[in-house]
C-alpha cells in the first residue's frame, strides 16, 4: 500500500515527499480513509506507530478541501503533555506546509501572552493540553463554537495524568456537531465508556497491540544491585558503543542522580521530569535530538510521547511499577519499523515487577548475566518477597533453558 492510494491531495502528497514517508503505517492505511470520509473515529494505537500523522494527514486534506472556511477554530487536538503539543503541532506544520492550513498551540507552564497573541491572529487547528485550554475559554481568549472535528490524543494517559475530568469539561464545551477522532494505546473501562458517550458509530482501527509492538524489540535484562546500576549503565554505554540513550528513572531525584553520575564520567546527560522548567525540557530535548547530548534521563510523564527517530536504545534504569509503562517507555525506540534494543536493570527489590512486566508482555525478558555488577546474593530484599519470588534461582535457569 502506498500513499498514491489514499487519494491525497497533492499539496499533502509533496509534503509527504518533502518528510521522506513513502508508505503508510497500518494506522494510517486504515485510519485515513475514515476520516476522509467524514466518520468518526475509535484508534486505538500507541506512540511510535504513526498514529499523529493518521489524523494530522485526512485533517489537513478536509481543511484544505474547503470552498468556504468560516473563520474561527475548526479543529482541536487535546492531547495531555505539552511534549506532545508541541510534536504533534510540528506534524501539523510539516504535513500541511504545502496546503495553507494555520494552526497554533497552548499548553500550560509558561507564560500565557505569546499564546493569546497567537490566538488573536487566528488559526484553524488548536493543539492544546487541557488546563491551559480551560484556562484561556475562562478567560475568553478561545472559542470553540466553530469547531467542527475534535481529536483525544492518548485517552488512557488522559486518565492516569488525572486530567479526565478536564477532558469531560471541555467536551461539554463543544458543538454537538461535529467528527470525533478518539485515540488510547489502551482501553481500559472508563476509556472505553468515554469513547462510547462522545463517539458517534465510529469507525474502530486497531493496530498491533502493544506487545505485539515489543516483539520487534531487542530486550534484555541485568540483575544488579541499586548501588551499582550507575556502574553498570556506564559500562553498558561503552561496551556497546550507545550514541544516544533515553533512560528511565523511576522518580525526579533518580533522574538527577543518573544524569549527575554520568556527568562525573564526562557523559553529556540532561534529565527531562515535571519539576524542570519547560525551557530546560525543551532544550534538553532539542540537544538530544540534534546529538548534542547522548543520554537523556526522564521520568515516564515527562517523556510521554517524546517522539525521537532512530533512538536506538531505551535502559529501564529502574523498572516501572505499572507494567504497562515497560511497553510504553520501551515504544520510543524500535519506531516507523526500525529496530531497536531496550536494556532493563533488574534491583533485588524490583523482581515482583519484572514478574508482572513478563506477565503482561507473555514472555521472559533474556536475562544477561555475563557482566561486571551481578547481583550480590548477600543483599537481601526490602520488602517481603511473595511465595513465587523464593524459586527465582529455578526461574532463572528455566529462562536459559
Ligand atoms: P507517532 O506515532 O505519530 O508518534 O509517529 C512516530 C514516528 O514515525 C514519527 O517520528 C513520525 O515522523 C514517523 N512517521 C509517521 N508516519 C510515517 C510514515 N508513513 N513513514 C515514515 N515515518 C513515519
Amino acid at each position: 500500500m502506498s500513499f498514491k492510494n489514499l487519494e491525497l491531495i497533492e499539496p499533502v502528497m509533496k509534503a509527504l515527499t518533502a518528510e521522506g514517508y513513502i508508505n503508510p503505517t497500518p494506522i494510517q492505511a486504515r485510519a485515513i480513509p475514515f476520516v476522509l470520509a467524514g466518520r468518526d473515529l475509535q484508534g486505538c494505537a500507541q506512540t511510535g506507530t504513526g498514529k499523529t500523522a493518521a489524523f494530522a494527514i485526512p485533517i489537513i486534506q478536509l481543511l484544505h478541501q474547503q470552498r468556504q472556511p468560516k473563520p474561527g477554530i475548526k479543529v482541536l487536538v487535546l492531547t495531555p503533555t505539552r511534549e506532545l503539543a508541541i510534536q504533534i503541532e510540528e506534524s501539523f506544520a510539516a504535513y500541511g506546509k504545502f496546503a495553507n492550513v494555520s494552526h497554533t498551540i497552548v499548553y500550560g507552564g509558561v507564560s500565557q501572552v505569546p499564546q493569546t497573541r497567537a490566538l488573536k491572529r487566528g488559526a484553524d487547528v488548536l493543539v492544546a493540553t487541557p488546563g491551559r485550554l480551560l484556562d484561556l475559554i475562562d478567560q475568553g481568549y478561545i472559542k470553540l463554537n466553530q469547531l467542527e472535528m475534535f481529536v483525544l490524543d492518548e485517552a488512557d494517559r488522559m486518565l492516569d495524568m488525572g486530567f479526565i475530568n478536564d477532558v469531560r469539561k471541555v467536551i461539554k464545551l463543544l458543538p454537538e456537531k461535529r467528527q470525533t477522532l478518539f485515540f488510547s494505546a489502551t482501553m481500559p473501562n472508563e476509556i472505553q465508556k468515554l469513547a462510547s458517550s462522545i463517539l458517534r458509530n465510529p469507525a474502530k482501527v486497531e493496530v498491533t497491540p502493544p506487545t505485539s509492538t515489543v516483539d520487534k524489540i531487542e530486550q534484555s535484562l541485568y540483575h544488579t544491585n541499586k548501588t551499582d546500576k550507575p556502574k553498570l549503565l556506564l559500562h553498558l554505554l561503552n561496551e556497546h558503543n550507545i550514541k544516544t540513550a533515553l533512560v528511565f528513572t523511576r522518580t525526579k531525584h533518580g533522574a538527577n542522580r543518573v544524569v549527575k553520575s554520568l556527568d562525573r564520567l564526562q557523559i553529556t546527560a540532561a534529565a527531562i521530569h515535571g519539576n524542570k522548567s519547560q525551557t530546560a525540557r525543551q532544550k534538553a530535548l532539542n540537544d538530544f535530538k540534534d546529538g548534542r547530548l547522548n543520554v537523556l534521563v526522564a521520568t515516564d510523564i515527562a517523556a510521554r510521547g517524546i517522539d525521537i527517530d532512530e533512538l536506538t536504545h531505551v535502559f529501564n534504569y529502574d523498572l516501572p511499577e505499572v507494567p504497562e509503562t515497560y511497553i510504553h517507555r520501551i515504544g520510543r525506540t524500535g519506531r516507523a519499523g526500525l529496530s531497536g534494543t531496550a536494556i532493563a536493570f533488574c534491583e533485588i527489590d524490583e523482581r515482583s515487577n519484572l514478574r508482572d512486566i513478563e506477565k503482561l508482555i507473555g514472555k521472559k525478558i533474556p536475562i544477561i548475566d555475563e557482566h561486571p555488577y551481578p547481583h550480590d546474593p548477600t543483599i537481601q530484599p526490602k520488602k517481603a518477597e511473595p511465595a513465587q519470588g523464593r524459586n527465582w534461582g529455578s526461574q532463572r535457569r528455566r529462562v536459559r533453558a
